[in-house]
């Protein structure tokens, strides 16, 4: 295994990771960026370096991705691309100034480069990220559904849109509207929305004012994304109840309630979307303090604005620290990045107020826009489309097939929290480590159990973070391994 050690390790290579990155190194400390993507930029700069090149729709939406991309250029940051991190740990090191306290286990699969490694530092910044809320649903896990997001992720990764019979969207958000808009841009067809949305008309018009002032680019994005999705003539279904996805190993129709009829649509592609959540796998990991949002219906770590957390030498960036969109994300990068370089001693106290206090009042700035949209587009009820026994055979965890009833029977037995629910019955057990069924987990306990999400509390994560090859912690290639 190889080992190294640098001042400051960041995970996550978006929006808020990149400005991390850079504002420590513009201090001489030196960085070492991990990330799983083979490339730089996040989920709003997925593939930056193809789609800027390229040109196209969707190049307009990279706008800010060459000037963060520059910054990776400075020689103190060592970028580590597709590369995953496993595991995450810290010692009691009382003086983050001098020592290492942070060791960051990580899989490097770079081409002809693949291997377990270990980089020690005296301080680390998440910036994870967000994951997509799970969207829960009878039939949900047949092939040929999927999130909004990574039908978005394969348009940015290799420029593939639903063409042939088109794909339904269903649920509610912006970044739903955003996809919608991308793939008609790029010749693909939508062949209906079904909307989810509980918009209220009053939060729009109590709203919007404040809205418009804190960030009027969001605003006109957002104006802009509502009329295209108008102008382009696809179907809209409304008030709908009941969704549920049906078909023989494959999703082949799509139905629900509408109006008080039920309507059903053949399709081939179903993608499904409820806003995004802080990804807290890592944070979790280090068992930090988190806390819950009413507004999002998510934990997330609990920070200060500088990023600052429950432990000494970690901090959190971006939407991984709370839901709050790019921009922010990337203002949040760079005060973190500021507040580790003072930390370790590299920016005085009163540099750094000059530096951070502007990206404060940015940040500050905007929060009435975000309120908004966290408001228009307020998370479904946790099992959204079904009752009675359609409600209770869906599943909640796809790894390990455990379904709301059986959540149900385990609380009924005395599973009274998330970890008792996994002993019981496995849910959160199994490849994808509960960051699909985690949030919904929660939810479903703190429902049943008539106690407060908080109280009710979240799984433990266990190391290693993502399903490794055991091949890849003894060194050896897959193909030298015994087979019997
Ligand atoms: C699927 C999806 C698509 C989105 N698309 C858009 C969009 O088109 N436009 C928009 O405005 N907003 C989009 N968002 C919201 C967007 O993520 C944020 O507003 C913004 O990009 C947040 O920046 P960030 O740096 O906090 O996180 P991100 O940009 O998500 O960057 C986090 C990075 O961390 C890396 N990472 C996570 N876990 C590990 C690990 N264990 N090891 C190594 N690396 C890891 C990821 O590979 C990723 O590159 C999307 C969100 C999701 C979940």
């Amino acid at each position: 295994m190889t080992r190294d050690t640098r001042d400051v390790i960041v995970i996550g290579a978006g929006a808020a990771g990149l400005t991390a990155a850079q504002s420590v190194a513009e201090h001489g400390l030196s960085v070492r960026l991990i990330d799983e993507q083979a490339s730089a930029g996040g989920q709003i700069w997925r593939n930056a370096a193809v789609v800027t090149q390229l040109g196209g729709p969707l190049a307009k939406s990279y706008d800010g991705a060459a000037a963060a991309l520059l910054g990776l250029q400075d020689a103190l940051i060592d970028h580590a691309t597709s590369a995953t991190v496993l595991d995450v740990a810290l010692s009691q090191s009382p003086n983050t100034a001098k020592d290492a306290p942070v060791c960051v286990t990580w899989l490097s699969a770079a081409h002809g480069d693949r291997g377990i490694r270990e980089t020690a530092a005296r301080a680390l910044i998440i910036a994870t990220g967000a994951l997509e809320r799970p969207v829960l649903f009878p039939g949900a896990t047949l092939p040929g559904v999927m999130g909004v997001g990574a039908v978005q992720s394969m348009l940015k990764q290799s420029g593939l849109v639903p063409t042939e019979n088109g794909v339904v969207l269903a649920g509610q958000g912006p970044l739903l509207l955003l996809t919608m808009a991308q793939i008609l841009d790029h010749g693909g067809s939508v062949a209906a929305v079904i909307d989810l949305g509980q918009n209220r008309l009053a939060d729009v018009v109590f709203g919007l004012v404040p809205a418009l002032l804190s960030d009027p680019a969001i605003m006109v994005q957002g104006a802009a994304l509502l009329w295209r999705a108008r102008r382009s003539g696809v179907i809209w279904h409304r008030h709908v109840t009941g969704l549920r996805a049906m078909g023989d190993g494959g999703i082949e129709q799509v139905a629900f309630e509408t109006g008080g009829k039920t309507v059903h649509l053949p399709c081939s592609l179903l993608a499904v979307h409820d806003g995004v959540i802080a990804n807290t796998q890592l944070t979790r990991l280090l068992a930090l303090d988190h806390h819950w949002s009413d507004t999002q219906q998510a934990f997330a770590a609990r920070v200060t604005p500088e990023g600052r957390t429950s432990a000494p030498s970690v901090w959190v960036a971006g939407d991984g620290a709370g839901i709050a969109g790019a921009e922010v994300a990337r203002l949040r990068g760079a005060l973190a990045g500021l507040d580790v370089a003072q930390a370790l001693g590299a920016l005085a106290e009163p540099d750094l107020r000059t530096r951070a206090d502007p990206l404060k009042k940015r940040v500050a700035r905007r929060a009435p826009a975000r309120a908004l949209i966290d408001r228009l587009f307020a998370p479904l009820p946790v099992i959204a489309f079904a009752r009675g026994e359609a409600a209770d055979s869906t599943l909640v965890c796809r790894c390990e097939a455990v379904t709301l009833a059986r959540i149900h029977e385990a609380i009924r037995d005395g599973a009274t929290g998330p970890n008792r629910v996994k002993t019981f019955t496995r849910c959160g057990m199994g490849a994808c480590q509960g960051r699909i069924c985690g949030n919904a987990l929660t939810r479903i306990v703190a429902e049943a159990t008539q106690s407060a999400p908080q109280d009710a509390g979240a799984l433990r994560i266990r190391p290693p973070l993502k399903p490794t090859l055991i091949s890849d912690y003894l060194e050896v290639s897959p193909k030298d391994e015994p087979t019997s």
